[in-house]
């Protein structure tokens, strides 16, 4: 069924097995390659839930299109915050299911003042995220986003491509969970200096002889910074004109992480210095109104991104580290996973906030 306008919904046709209890589930922010791997996961499960897809996000205006749903699942632009989430336990939600591992846009408290179960999805293909961000460094390294134009244009010319060696840099991972211990691990391969900076060292990234030091350490030693903590309230601006001034000249900073976690406005005023040598970023900080839609006949009104958009040694991608084969089809699986152990009062390893009794 589609529903027309900007709250088209669909509706998954599914075969319910009447000895398996389901969950209607109201599933926002989606696009076709989720409505496709949702829809196998649920078959593959024996089709247990009903799945209700719109591609609006969630907000105060669209928590009323889960009235009558027990349960929604949401993306990490969808706005789980206080009076959203009243507004969804009003309309009789219970659940909320996140389809992805960060669950910054959910207020844990107010979920649980509200009587609703979060859930997420703490472990998914690690490699996506971190072959993406040696993705993004080799890319900003190389100059293949300005290589792949010119040559476009029969421009082969190589002035301004010029790269460096990753062999023999110094490569700080800030955050060495399972995003930043497998990014550790590839470069470990490309034979650079690992840096970790982490509340708890991870013991394969000290297997690999990473060398766990302060914050400032790292930020002063690192040719290549890569992002991997969650964003938190102790993250927030992590990376700020203060940190930015303690890194050195010509650093490259990748950021796959959560937007926040770097002050868009200082980095815009370290690239303009030249201090900051190039900027992989998959995230952004304003993304919720940006990352995920086809813009490209819009005006882009957020100064600071279109600034950010202008620098030729910035690359730019829409949250799109996550997006493998592997990673969607495991993302959809944990999800009516979670919906099955909801429903049966079963706890599992994605609960952030537990059923109530
Ligand atoms: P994880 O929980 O395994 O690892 C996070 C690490 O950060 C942990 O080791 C933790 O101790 C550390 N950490 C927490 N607070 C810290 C602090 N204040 N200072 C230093 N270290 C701190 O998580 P993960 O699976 O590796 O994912 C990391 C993040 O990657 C997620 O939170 C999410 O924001 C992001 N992510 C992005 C995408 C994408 O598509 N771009 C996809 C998945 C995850």
């Amino acid at each position: 069924m589609l529903v027309s306008g900007a709250l088209a919904v669909t509706t998954s046709v599914v075969l319910m097995r009447s000895n398996i209890r389901t969950m209607d589930v109201l599933v926002y922010d989606t696009k076709k390659y989720d409505r496709e791997t949702l829809n196998a996961a649920n078959a593959d499960a024996g089709a247990p839930h009903k799945l209700v897809f719109v591609e609006s996000l969630l907000n105060e205006r669209t928590a009323s299109l889960a009235d009558g749903f027990p349960a929604v699942s949401l993306f990490v632009n969808d706005d789980a915050s206080a009076p959203v989430l009243e507004r969804l336990a009003h309309g009789g939600v219970r659940l909320i299911t996140l389809r992805s591992t960060g669950f910054n846009n959910v207020d844990l408290d107010a979920a649980a003042r509200c009587g609703l179960t979060v859930m997420r999805v703490a472990n998914y293909s690690p490699y996506a995220v971190a072959e993406f961000a040696v993705a993004l460094l080799l890319a900003v390294n190389r100059k293949l986003h300005r290589a792949y134009n010119r040559t476009r244009e029969g421009n082969f010319a190589l002035d301004g491509l010029q790269g460096y060696d990753i062999h023999g840099k110094t490569v700080g991972v800030i955050g060495t969970g399972r995003i930043g211990a497998v990014f550790a691990r590839i470069m470990h391969g490309f034979g650079v200096t690992l840096l970790g900076y982490d509340l708890t060292p991870h013991p394969e990234c000290l297997a690999l002889g990473m060398r766990y030091v302060s914050l400032d350490a790292l930020l002063a030693e690192s040719d290549v910074i890569s992002l991997h903590t969650p964003l938190l309230p102790s993250t927030y601006h992590l990376i700020n004109a203060e940190a930015l001034a303690k890194m050195k000249r010509g650093v490259i900073l990748i950021n796959t992480s959560r937007g926040a976690l770097v002050d868009a406005e200082a980095l815009i005023e370290a690239l303009k210095s030249g201090h900051v040598g190039a900027v992989g970023l998959d995230v952004y900080e304003e993304e919720e109104g940006l990352f995920f839609r086809d813009r490209s006949d819009q005006i882009i009104t957020d100064d600071v991104f279109a600034r950010l958009m202008t620098f030729p040694n910035v690359l730019i991608t829409g949250h799109q580290a996550f997006f493998t084969h592997e990673a969607l089809a495991q993302i959809a699986a944990a999800t009516i996973r979670n919906l099955s152990d909801f429903e049966a009062g079963r706890r599992n390893e994605n609960v952030l906030i537990p059923r109530s009794a």
